[in-house]
């Protein structure tokens, strides 16, 4: 598992890292953590030219609170938020969540803006970052703009950002003293999610966002409705799995998923406090 020959180039500043980008084009990637980029090039399902390293951009490392908006840098590493006493206090299912990340070492390089530019269904922060109703910040050569991560994931690995996007920020609204909840369901302590459910309290209601439980994160519409029609957890739980589309694997095959995601979706809401 040896990937293909690249250049290495390190940015030392954003503005360093789109001229960088603005000359390698379509031959360049940015590396954040190379925790997923890295493993796809040795399997050869991805070969770039030219990495272009802005896990050092300070500029990407950002983390304020603002008009009940959460910013997050696009660089933040898991352990940043699960350590992060103002994630922990303003958005703690972001910061469960990330605690749940793979295992130490994982969190300590991985970050919230490689899981989202990847676009992996399987990924736990993209499925919550849904639940939280986020809006992701992007640079690109039509300049900046902010799209929703609603509507973002596209397909299996597939996002709505141009290849030469760079993703600077993430906003979350704050959501101090609501109600969350996160499950996650994995064989061992430091596997991937079989599948995971992210609940979070909102003015109106509960959203649910769902971990591998189709080709892209997805949310739990049908279970949201329900429970805003006055259903209780149980009845709205048994439709988490309503207009997904599980993968079948070696792990797992549709219909255990299925099951799971009603089992934890309950869990998770009753974690979050929702009625029934
Ligand atoms: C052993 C192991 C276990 C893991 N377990 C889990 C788990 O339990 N749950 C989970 O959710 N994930 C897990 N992961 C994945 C891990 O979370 C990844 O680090 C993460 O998905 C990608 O973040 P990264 O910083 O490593 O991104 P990279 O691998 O550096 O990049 C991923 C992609 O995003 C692009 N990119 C990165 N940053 C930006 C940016 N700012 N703007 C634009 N594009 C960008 C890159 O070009 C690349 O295409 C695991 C990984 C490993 C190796």
């Amino acid at each position: 598992m040896i990937p293909a020959g690249f250049d290495y180039l390190q940015a030392s500043s954003l503005e360093h890292a789109a001229s960088l980008m603005a000359e390698h084009g379509d031959d360049a990637k940015w590396l954040a953590g190379g925790h997923s980029l890295i493993p796809l090039m040795k399997f050869r399902l991805a070969a770039p030219e030219v990495l272009i390293d802005i896990s050092r951009l300070p500029e990407l490392r950002t983390l304020e609170e603002s008009d009940g908006v959460l910013r997050l840098g696009a660089g933040l590493r898991y352990r940043d938020l699960e350590l992060s006493s103002l994630v922990r206090e303003q958005v703690p299912l972001l910061a469960a969540a990330a605690a749940t990340v793979g295992d130490r070492q994982v969190r300590a390089r991985g970050t919230i803006g490689g899981a989202v530019m990847h676009g992996d269904p399987a990924a736990d922060v993209p499925a919550v970052l849904l639940a939280l109703d986020a809006t992701l910040v992007l640079r690109g050569r039509s300049g900046q703009r902010e799209v929703s991560a609603d509507g973002f994931f596209l397909d299996f690995w597939e996002t709505a950002a141009e290849p030469d996007d760079i993703l600077l920020e993430i906003r979350v609204p704050v959501l101090p003293g609501r109600g969350w909840g996160f499950r996650k369901f994995r064989q061992r302590s430091q596997d991937w999610a079989i599948v995971g459910v992210a609940v979070q309290e909102t003015a109106g209601g509960h959203a649910v966002g769902l971990v591998n439980m189709g080709p892209v994160p997805l949310r739990a519409r049908a279970v949201e409705e329900a429970l805003a029609g006055g259903a209780g957890v149980a009845v709205a739980a048994v439709r988490a799995a309503d207009g997904a589309g599980p993968p079948s694997d070696l792990r797992a095959d549709a219909a255990y998923r299925s099951h799971l995601a009603q089992v934890l979706t309950a869990e998770a809401l009753n974690q979050a406090g929702a009625r029934g």
